[in-house]
């Protein structure tokens, strides 16, 4: 049998962690030979996936084969792992100590003085006298998008957020998102990377969703955040630069607090934080113009998912491919 690469069994290691945990791989798009291997393993446990790890990590730190960055990369996620298998096998780990491990960073109390400046401020620009969390609401529902127009909201926004990081982060022309809404799930959204540069990204149709929040869902998942994040990693250092590594995204991770991070400045990185507030009420409108996706155009999709049997508008794809990909994913039932 062929000795497996450190990367290799990085991947079988990250892989083991979804039997024992489903949703530990947020996406995995590398060789499906490693994810049938790890099929075909006995049932892992716990105590035995932190031995591996503790051993991966010295076979890590010696292999003089990887760049220094690939094994401080390799070490810092080993490690994560080694954390989260002791904790699936009842470890006392204290909660300073466990985000230092997944997440490579040391965290300390906020400063309470700032979140009460925050607050003040809150308090001088919302309508009405009170407490803040009632009037912040009825504010937040002053931009309630009815659920019908949701997909319709959707679609504008993606297409105007995916022209402005098209011009300053070149994007792989084939990469494509399609939006679903979904029901009873715990998120307000989720993206779903499947390779070769293409993201399903489903919004939660259940929460009432809001002309304020929703740039930031769809710029935090779709462009420049998640998508656009795996899009770049696979383009540059998994094609472009042989690192197999970075074809697994595992939840508790130092990648998983990075890509959050990246994500939630994601709306801020594009078009700047005083644009982002400009933007909530025009981008709808502008952004149809910008990319031709109109909501005339929407709607039609609508009816025809309506058409093909569908009682809700079940999916659509956003931006400069979104009548190809939207007839490609309609006809194929998905
Ligand atoms: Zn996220």
């Amino acid at each position: 049998m062929t000795e497996l690469s450190v990367t290799d069994r990085y991947l079988r290691l990250g892989l083991r962690f979804d039997r024992i945990e489903s949703g530990f791989v947020d996406a995995y798009f590398g060789d499906p030979g490693h994810r049938r291997a790890v099929e075909a393993e006995d049932a892992p446990e716990p105590a035995r996936l932190a031995a591996q790890a503790r051993e991966l990590a010295r076979d890590v730190a010696a292999d003089a084969a990887l760049s220094p960055q690939r094994r401080e990369f390799l070490a810092g996620h080993v490690a994560a792992l080694e954390c989260s298998a002791r904790k699936f096998d009842g470890a006392p780990i204290g909660f300073v100590d466990e985000v230092k491990a997944y997440f490579d960073v040391d965290i300390a109390m906020g400063d309470r003085a700032e979140y009460d400046v925050a607050h003040a401020r809150l308090d001088e620009l919302l309508p009405g006298t009170g407490p803040l969390q009632p009037r912040m609401q009825a504010q937040r529902e002053r931009f309630a998008v009815p659920a019908e127009r949701v997909p319709e909201v959707v679609d504008a926004l993606a297409g105007a957020l995916r022209d402005v990081v098209r011009e300053r982060y070149p994007l792989p022309e084939a990469e494509t998102v399609a939006f679903e809404i979904e029901h009873d799930k715990p998120w307000s959204g989720f993206n779903y990377y499947v390779g070769d540069y293409r993201s399903r990204v489903a919004v939660n149709g259940d929460l009432p969703q809001y002309l304020s929040s929703l740039p930031h869902l769809i710029a935090h998942e779709a462009y420049p955040g998640h998508h656009t994040e795996h899009c770049r990693k696979e383009q540059l250092l998994v094609r472009g630069e042989q690192q197999p590594e970075q074809t697994v995204f595992l939840v508790n991770t130092p990648q998983c607090l990075m890509a959050e991070g990246l994500a939630d400045h994601a709306l801020g990185a594009a078009i700047g934080p005083a644009g982002a507030a400009g933007r909530r009420r025009s981008t709808p409108t502008s952004a149809s113009r910008s990319t031709g996706n109109s909501p005339s155009a929407s709607r039609r999709h609508r009816r025809a998912c309506s058409a093909c049997g569908r009682t809700r508008p079940c999916c659509y794809t956003i931006a400069a491919r979104a009548r190809t990909t939207w007839r490609r994913t309609c006809s194929a039932g998905a």
